[in-house]
């Protein structure tokens, strides 16, 4: 069971991006040289680092959050969205210039093309020492791979040196070094990152090939749920629920933040994937990124809700 109230909270620490995400309606996409009209602007605090804080924070944890927004209005508007979700804004810079962005064309299909400028997130290149102490004190470090590959390093190595699990999101896909991989304790690649990662389209397949590099693995694999793997362990699949998907924005960012809140109290890994399922099932539900994390109380009630449902439905459907 995942704790009522009263029960200590897990402390979890987020080292990443935060963009805002400024998102442009558009019947068809332009092509080279050409201007269309949109239908629809909107601007969004985004970011996978932010993401996972927020949905971390909503999530119940006592959430950090280390990266850097610009000196720019969204760079306030950034830090102001996540101090309202509860999560620790002290670790975030306020560098020099522009924040990151993420500058996305949605088509009538749904399609959309992005440009990231990463701003203010190229400069988080290390540590302070502050963050390495918020690392220390915490029961996960969060890592994602829209900051500089030497600052996530740094981070997962204070993480490795003081004993605090490592959850990485390895987003975008790149090559990961050796370096990371030997302080990374649970990876989290969405299905497409995992056959990217090793040349394995079949999950299974590719859990495999994953723990050679680190101890545990979870596949997330959309709306046919998750894989997890662990070294010397049968592997477990955990469903989806059956929802009206609305906007999978966020979704593996949602998964991973409710992910490590459960597991940060000490539930094991399956009922936490399955808590982590519910919250991201309540997150593609509703429209928008961070703003659709479901709070603590809304995925306890969701779970409570299915979870009575689907006894029901064994009892009645039982000999
Ligand atoms: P990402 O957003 O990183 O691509 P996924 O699409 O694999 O990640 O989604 C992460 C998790 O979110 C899944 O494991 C699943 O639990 C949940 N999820 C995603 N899409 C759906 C959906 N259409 N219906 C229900 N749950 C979903």
């Amino acid at each position: 069971m995942v704790r009522e109230s009263g029960d200590r909270r897990p402390v979890l620490t987020v080292f990443g991006s935060a963009n805002m995400d400024l998102v442009a309606t558009v019947p068809t996409a332009p092509a080279l040289g050409e201007t269309v009209t949109g239908t629809a602007f909107r601007t969004v605090p985004g970011g996978k680092g932010a993401n996972q804080a927020v949905a971390a924070a909503r999530a119940g944890g006592v959430t950090h959050m280390i990266g850097a927004v610009g000196d720019d209005e969204f760079g306030a508007e950034m830090r102001a969205a996540l101090d309202a979700s509860g999560v620790g804004t002290g670790g975030l810079r306020t560098a020099e210039g522009a924040s990151g962005i993420a500058h996305i064309t949605v088509d009538g299909k749904g399609a959309n093309s992005i440009i990231v400028v990463p701003g203010a997130n190229a400069t988080v290149t290390g540590l302070a020492p502050e963050d390495e102490r918020r690392i220390a004190d915490s029961d996960a470090l969060l890592l994602q791979l829209e900051t500089p590959m030497e600052g996530v390093i740094a981070a997962a190595r204070a993480a490795r040196a003081h004993g605090t699990r490592t959850v990485l999101t390895p987003a975008p896909t790149q090559p990961l070094p050796p370096e990371l991989l030997d302080a990374v304790d649970l990876l989290v690649p969405n299905e497409h990152e995992a056959a990217d990662l090793t040349g394995e389209r079949d999950p299974h397949a590719a859990a495999r090939a994953l723990l050679a590099l680190v101890p545990e693995v979870v596949i997330t694999l959309g709306a046919r749920g998750s894989l997890y793997a662990a070294r010397g362990a049968e592997p477990v699949t955990v469903p989806a629920y059956e929802v009206e998907a609305v906007d999978t924005t966020a979704a593996g960012d949602t998964f991973v933040g409710a992910l490590c809140t459960a597991y940060g109290e000490g539930v094991a890994m399956p009922e936490a994937l399955a808590w982590a399922s519910a919250a991201s099932a309540l997150a593609v539900r509703r429209p928008g990124a961070s703003s659709s994390m479901p709070t603590r109380t809304e995925i306890t009630a969701f779970r409570q809700r299915t979870t009575t449902q689907r006894t029901t439905t064994q009892r009645t459907s039982a000999p």
